[in-house]
Order: structure tokens, then C-alpha cells, then sequence
């Protein structure tokens, strides 16, 4: 097996462009598992560790702009006010050494229906910023960066560069179903984040269909619904709830059962809106 280092994000494009068969390694927290494991034998790894540029965050046009490299533990520590769904996601990911290693590039280049990253961003409508030495930038919403069971929309030649979110305009939050309270992966999630001055609900599900999705009937719902300065009525969240678990489609595995999962999202739904409207209250209500 070869193994490529990238000195710069110029390079890695190039790198990547001459082969398309190198698999890209940040944390290594996937691809070592499956090399470990023999899930796959790449011909090539492509070293971005060194990348300097894709360990960073900045603020660009109003939003943020989260580098690839970004580790989940840096996601908590820094940007908990600005991204508060991402980083409570982040906090349940595996231990305190995967979280020190492990990315949100990482975790998007893998693509599993029970990354932890993908209901944040769902909700927020993230769009992820992809590269490639020949065709350049290329915007993805996160709604169609998830395209199967582990695969996601990047072409052979293309790297993760970061990924782009609004800072938090309103409360979000974020809920995952494990069999034990670390190192565990979701048997559901779900995530919500709240847009009081434009009216705006989004959701994400995590590990209850064959990618990442948004509820997107139950967020029409909810938008419609709400009246922002009042207390929330349990009969709109009930039915939000439901909404939510009939848009998953779960499948019966060792983790849970369907119904199990779409009960479950039903809970975490009602239950991620009243601790948001709390926090919305908490804030002095509507801003509309
Ligand atoms: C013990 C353990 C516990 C875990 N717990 C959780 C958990 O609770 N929740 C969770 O969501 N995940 C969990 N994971 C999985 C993993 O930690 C995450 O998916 C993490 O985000 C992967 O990030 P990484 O930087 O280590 O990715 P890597 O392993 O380096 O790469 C992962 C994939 O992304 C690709 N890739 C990486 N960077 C780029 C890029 N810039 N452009 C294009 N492709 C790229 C790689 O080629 C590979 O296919 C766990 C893993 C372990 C080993």
C-alpha cells in the first residue's frame, strides 16, 4: 500500500486527481478500523493530517466555514455557542480519544446512516464545500450529499474541504438512542434546530433509513403551527412527533427494531422541541 502526504490543499487536490483510487485519511478513525478488519485494502492512502488549512474555522459572508480537519473535540470546545447542535452531536461521539481524533470531514467522507454528525447539519441546512483539481469548488446541500448506505455524492477526484453552516439563529438540539451512555453507536437520532426570525423549523434523523434525511413534512408542520410568543401546545408537538417517525424508514438489525426506532424518534422529537422552546422562551420568545 502506498501512502501519499499532502503538504498543502493544493497538493492534496493534485494528489487526488493523479489517484482517484488513494482513500483519504484524517483522524483514521473509520479507515483504520477497516484496514485493521480488512473491510477494504486501498492501493493508496492520502495523508491530509498535514493539510494545514483544513484544521481550521473561520466566519465567511456570515457563515461558518468548519475545515474538514476540524475535530470533534475542537467543535465542543470552540464553537458550542455558534453550532450548538453540531456540538452536542459531537459530545456523544465515541471517547474522549476518538473525539480528539475524529472529524466532521471524517465523519461525512464515511457516510454511515448513524454518523452523528448528519442530523445537526441537516437541520441547519449545512452545504458541504467539495474540491477537485480539475472541476474546482462544487457547494452540496447536505440533503443531497447522502446519496445510499455509506456513500455520499463526492466524484472519484473530489475532497471534502469543509462544510459551510449559518451560526445558530435560535435554539437547536440534538438527541441519540444508544444501548449505553458512551461508545455507542446511535440505534436513532435526531436532531432540531429552530429559525424564530424567519419562521423556520429543520429536523435530521440519524440511523432509521438508508442515509442521513430531514422530516420534511414535519417541518412544514411545525412552521405552520407554531405560534412563537406561547407556550407550546402538547397537541402540535404530539403530532410533530409522529410526523417524524413516519418519515423514517427503519429497518429491523441487531441494534433495534423499525418500531422501536420510530417510536423512539417520536420521543426525541417532542421532547428536542420543548427543551428548544424552552430555550426560545428562556430568550424572550418571538423575533418575527
Ligand atoms: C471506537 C469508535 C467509536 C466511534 N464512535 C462514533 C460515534 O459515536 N459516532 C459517530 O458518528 N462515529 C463514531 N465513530 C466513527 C468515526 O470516529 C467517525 O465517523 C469520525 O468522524 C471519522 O473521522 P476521521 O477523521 O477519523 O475519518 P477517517 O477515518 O480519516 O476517514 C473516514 C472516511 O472519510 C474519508 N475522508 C476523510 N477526510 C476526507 C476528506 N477531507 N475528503 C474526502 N474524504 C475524506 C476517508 O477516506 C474515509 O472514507 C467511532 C469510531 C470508533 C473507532
Amino acid at each position: 500500500m502506498e501512502f501519499l502526504r499532502a503538504l498543502s490543499w493544493e497538493e492534496a487536490l493534485a494528489l487526488k486527481g493523479e489517484r482517484p483510487d488513494a482513500v483519504p485519511i484524517q483522524g483514521g478513525t473509520d479507515v483504520m478500523v477497516e484496514i485493521n478488519f480488512d473491510v477494504r485494502r486501498p492501493g493508496a492512502l492520502l495523508d491530509l493530517n498535514p493539510v494545514a488549512e483544513l484544521t481550521s474555522w473561520e466566519t465567511a459572508d456570515g457563515r461558518l466555514r468548519i475545515g474538514a480537519g476540524v475535530p470533534y473535540a475542537r467543535l465542543i470546545a470552540e464553537l458550542g455557542d455558534r453550532a450548538p447542535g453540531l456540538a452536542q452531536a459531537a459530545r456523544t461521539v465515541g471517547s474522549p480519544q476518538i473525539r480528539n481524533r475524529g472529524t466532521v470531514g471524517g465523519n461525512l467522507g464515511a457516510a454511515s446512516p448513524a454518523g452523528d454528525c448528519h442530523p445537526p447539519l441537516l437541520a441547519a441546512g449545512a452545504q458541504v464545500e467539495v474540491e477537485s483539481a480539475a472541476d474546482g469548488v462544487r457547494m452540496i446541500p447536505a440533503e443531497e450529499f447522502y446519496v445510499g448506505v455509506k456513500r455520499n455524492a463526492l466524484r472519484e477526484d473530489e475532497l471534502i474541504r469543509a462544510v459551510w453552516v449559518e451560526p445558530a439563529p435560535g435554539p437547536q438540539q440534538f438527541s441519540k438512542i444508544g444501548t449505553r451512555n458512551a461508545m455507542v453507536i446511535a440505534v436513532c437520532s435526531f436532531a432540531l434546530a429552530l429559525d424564530p426570525a424567519r419562521g423556520r423549523v429543520g429536523t435530521g434523523i440519524g440511523s432509521a433509513a438508508p442515509t442521513p434525511i430531514r422530516a420534511t413534512e414535519a417541518e412544514e408542520f411545525l412552521a405552520g403551527e407554531l405560534d412563537w410568543d406561547a407556550p407550546l401546545d402538547g397537541a402540535v408537538a404530539a403530532r410533530f412527533g409522529e410526523l417524524v417517525g413516519r418519515a423514517a424508514a427503519p429497518i429491523d438489525d441487531v441494534r433495534g427494531t423499525a418500531a422501536y426506532r420510530r417510536h423512539a424518534l417520536s420521543v426525541m422529537a417532542r421532547r428536542t422541541l420543548t427543551w428548544a422552546w424552552n430555550d426560545h422562551l428562556a430568550e424572550g420568545g418571538t423575533a418575527r
